[in-house]
């Protein structure tokens, strides 16, 4: 049974010397002194903190395809926002073959695994054929995409989606046919398909989304996350993205989003929102009191111009917020984590807002509070035994290089911080999955493979559009 002996070890919210790990089978079987552990076979990280990996709840891979091609204004118009996004991405979705899903996503998940992210929850969306009609295997491209993860080395909750509409009772636009799920039986037939194909893949697991209350009808949404109980699968949702989301459902319902999906009857433990950037105080108080968790994708928010996270509000009212890359414009967890804690600064005109309540001093300081949003909390959303070191969890394991000049300084009291708030992610050096050695000194094996299929599949695109 392998034993690892770092210099410092994170556990219970901070970095403590003198402790080791030991794991077998994928999971970890002990920690302790590192004296009662050492041996002949330990192995000693050298210069090297050990973390649980970041968990990134919330994904679409094939979006690292449109990275850069967005950032100019459409010639069509003065004004470029999510919606003018939402054009270029669905050009990009409908030039996509199975290989290239496959291409796209494994150099996608390469990249997060040299940024510490040990597991990812995709949210997958891409169903048909470009022409709009399902493939012979309804699932052929959700395989796609989770044999990309086997073969990056990724743990993989693949979140499949429910489309149906192009709006709130609109049909959906002919951007929009290879999202399309045409019924609930349908749906449920492939996911609980796809489920069964899991089922014994350590690394792979199937969960449920509807897409939104844009493209799904309410009266599906009880039946979804009913199969999903049924099953004890998450059930994740994009909620309130967008203000005109937001005016689209008081529209018809008379409801906000959140106030919808809690006369719905979907919101609970299981249930993840996706975003909600536009929610309001009686939302702030469904979504904890359900036990539900947010999940912020500030890096994409940001370049979307979505709007600001009410994260101090969500984590006093005791609301669970995890953290996710969803369109890859960045694919950094510790820039996800920061900017939860910087938004807020620049909104308040304060220092040090995001912390847990409990007294001053019993308060967690934001860095425990933002490493937690990118591990237990994301292991929570995606229902995973995954983001904490301690007996029974999943080996997925980070290393930082305390050598790092960004690091310069650290103490065991200040790491953390200088970790969450401060340090780029090539400090992560090497990480581990389910006990497997996946990043060496931050090369992974098939990156250059990769990224050659990677580019020469982004030229194409670009030669095409
Ligand atoms: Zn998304």
């Amino acid at each position: 049974m392998p034993i690892l002996i770092p210099d410092l070890l994170y556990q219970a919210d901070a970095f403590v010397p003198g402790r080791a790990l030991q794991y077998d089978d994928g999971r970890i079987t002990r920690i302790a002194p590192a004296d009662e552990l050492d041996g002949p076979d330990a192995i000693r990280l050298r210069g090297r903190a050990l973390m649980p990996g970041f968990v990134n709840a919330h994904s679409h891979a094939f979006q690292r395809v449109i990275r850069g091609r967005t950032q100019s204004r459409p010639a069509a118009g003065d004004v470029a926002d999510f919606w003018t996004w939402r054009v270029a991405m669905y050009r990009a979705a409908l030039a996509l073959e199975p290989a290239d899903v496959h291409a796209v996503s494994r150099f996608c998940f390469i990249e997060m695994l040299r940024a510490g992210i040990t597991t990812v929850g995709e949210f997958h969306y891409l169903h048909n054929d470009p022409r709009g009609a399902p493939y012979a295997d309804r699932a052929e491209l959700a395989h796609a995409v989770i044999r990309a993860a086997r073969d990056a080395g990724i743990r993989i909750r693949l979140l499949n989606v429910c489309y149906a509409t192009g709006g709130i009772d609109r049909p959906l636009e002919a951007g929009q046919r290879r999202f399309a799920t045409p019924d609930l039986d349908e749906f449920v037939s492939t996911t609980a398909a796809l489920a069964d194909g899991a089922a014994g893949d350590p690394l792979v697991g199937i969960g449920v989304a509807a897409h939104s209350i844009r493209a799904v009808p309410r009266a599906w949404l009880r039946p979804l996350h009913d199969w999903a109980a049924g099953r004890d699968l998450p059930f994740h949702m994009h909620v309130s993205e967008q203000v005109a989301e937001v005016d689209a459902c008081r529209g018809a319902f008379g409801l906000r989003p959140v106030e919808l999906l809690h006369g719905a009857g979907v919101l609970d433990g299981r249930f993840t929102a996706v975003h909600a950037t536009h929610i309001g105080d009686d939302e702030v108080a469904l979504l904890a009191g359900a036990g539900a968790t947010v999940c912020a994708c500030p890096t994409t928010e940001r370049d979307l111009g979505d709007g600001f996270l009410r994260a101090r509000d969500l984590v006093h009212a005791g609301a669970h917020i995890a953290l996710g890359t969803d369109s890859q414009t960045v694919i950094d967890m510790l820039e996800e984590m920061r900017l939860i804690e910087y938004h807020e600064r620049l909104l308040r005109r304060e220092r040090v807002v995001v912390t847990a309540p409990g007294g001053a001093a019993a308060a967690l300081a934001p860095a425990a509070v933002l490493i937690r949003m990118a591990t237990t909390a994301g292991a929570r959303s995606l229902h995973l035994p995954v983001g904490v070191l301690e007996q029974g969890a999943r080996a997925d394991l980070i290393a930082i290089d305390l050598e790092h000049h960004t690091l310069a300084g650290w103490t065991a009291d200040t790491l953390a911080a200088l970790i969450a708030l401060s340090a780029p992610a090539d400090v992560v050096a090497d990480v581990w999955v389910g006990g497997r050695s996946v990043v060496r000194g931050r090369v992974h094996d098939a990156q250059a493979d990769a990224a050659s299929a990677f580019t020469a599949l982004s030229r194409r695109l670009a030669e095409g559009s």
